[in-house]
């Protein structure tokens, strides 16, 4: 193993997925549903599989994909874009940041990143050579927002890039338009690219929307935007993502995208194309079960002590733990299935700094039955 990739510990999410196996634990860890999406795109994808579309797809994906993805982009955020050049298929909304990150950053270029941050972000940044920076969120009167001095104080004459995850895994954030308004003025100020990572943008509550970077003045043409089917449309495994942007950042991402994977999944892509046009109100309704189960897991882990933090989006909260007299969140994570036979994730990968040692991952993306016989096991745990 080379030095720059042992310097990357092994993903949590294999860690306490496998714990969750091997003591049968309920799995409030990894972020994926018990429910399956919907018939109607599982039936397009048995058709394709069937029909004979088993044969490498285009690299950039099937023209049905990118035309829904256009006409999604349009619909939801009234943008323009040409399917042809500005939409690219990926493994996955990893693939697309991770090739994102692999063409924009060189050996010793500098990212910032938004702390805590999905693990993949921090894992690509390390294998392209190049150096993290980290800007916190802090409390206000409506959740957390980005700390933005503290994002103008992180860029140097070496950063190249910002990666920007909203709605934000693990905390439920949703940024506002203040925020984004602050990430904006600081790419053009310093001339960065922000890629966005938006695989929760349907899955908001209480009011809560999604507004994509790009569509601020000026940020057409400096961000990459990534999303995927895997928590709209509740196919976590299918990995069908895409990266949208100008003709000239979509040619960047392709350029490392044809080397990694080079295609995708042929049959899987006509079948999201299908739900990007006719299932958004299985999302609709995802989203309104996601916020009733946010609902049932804040009360219950409140009601066993475990304080939970407010979601707004997403399938995820943060806990805090600080009061039980663990040494850390992770020693805390791997006693729990021990203890209550509950899986839930340290929140200490997401974090280079100590702001996530008493921090717990929980997810309510589950079946409401899961989370009550889990919140029922945490609440007798010793
Ligand atoms: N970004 C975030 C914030 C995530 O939570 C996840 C997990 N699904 C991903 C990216 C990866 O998405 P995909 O499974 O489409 O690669
Ligand atoms: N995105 C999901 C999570 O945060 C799954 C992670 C993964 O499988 N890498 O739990």
């Amino acid at each position: 193993l080379t030095p720059r990739l042992a310097a990357i510990p092994p993903t949590i999410f294999t860690t306490m997925s496998a714990l969750a196996v091997r003591t049968g634990s309920l799995n409030l860890g990894q972020g994926f549903p018990d429910a399956d999406g919907p018939t109607g795109m599982l039936e397009v994808a048995a058709r394709a599989v069937l029909g004979g579309a088993n044969q490498y797809a285009p690299g950039r994906g099937v023209p049905a994909l990118r035309e829904a993805v256009a006409r999604h982009q349009q619909r939801h955020y009234g943008l323009d874009l040409d399917p042809e050049t500005q939409v690219l298929a990926t493994a996955g909304a990893t693939e697309g940041l991770t090739a994102a990150i692999l063409a924009l950053v060189g050996p010793g270029d500098e990212v910032v990143l938004v702390e805590p941050y999905y693990d993949s972000y921090a894992a690509a940044v390390t294998m392209a050579g190049g150096v993290r920076r980290t800007v916190g969120l802090v409390p206000t009167d409506d959740g957390l927002a980005l700390d933005t001095e503290a994002l103008r104080a992180a860029v140097t004459d070496r950063t190249v890039a910002l990666v920007l995850n909203t709605p934000h895994n693990p905390t439920g954030t949703v940024l506002g338009e203040a925020d984004l308004a602050a990430v904006a003025a600081v790419a053009q100020e310093h001339d960065l690219v922000v890629v966005t990572d938006e695989v929760y943008e349907h899955l908001t509550f209480d009011g809560r929307r999604h507004v994509p970077l790009c569509t601020l003045p000026g940020m057409a043409d400096r961000t990459i935007t990534v999303s995927s089917a895997g928590k709209s449309f509740s196919v976590t495994g299918w990995k069908v993502g895409w990266v949208t942007g100008s003709p000239e950042l979509v040619d960047t991402v392709m350029a490392a995208k044809q080397w990694l994977t080079f295609t995708n999944a042929a049959p899987l892509q006509p079948a999201v194309a299908h739900a990007l046009d006719h299932e958004m109100g299985f999302v609709s309704d995802l989203a309104a079960t996601l916020a009733a189960h946010r609902d049932l897991l804040t009360e219950g882990l409140a009601a066993a002590g475990l304080r939970p933090r407010p979601s707004r989006s997403t399938y995820f909260l943060l806990g805090d733990i600080s009061h039980l007299g663990w040494s850390d969140a992770t020693e805390f994570c791997l006693a729990l299935p021990e203890r209550a036979g509950v899986v839930a994730v340290p929140a200490q990968p997401f974090y280079d700094s100590a702001a996530g040692d008493q921090l717990v991952r929980w997810a309510f993306c589950k079946d409401r039955s899961t989370l009550e016989a889990a919140l029922e096991r945490l609440t007798r745990a010793d």
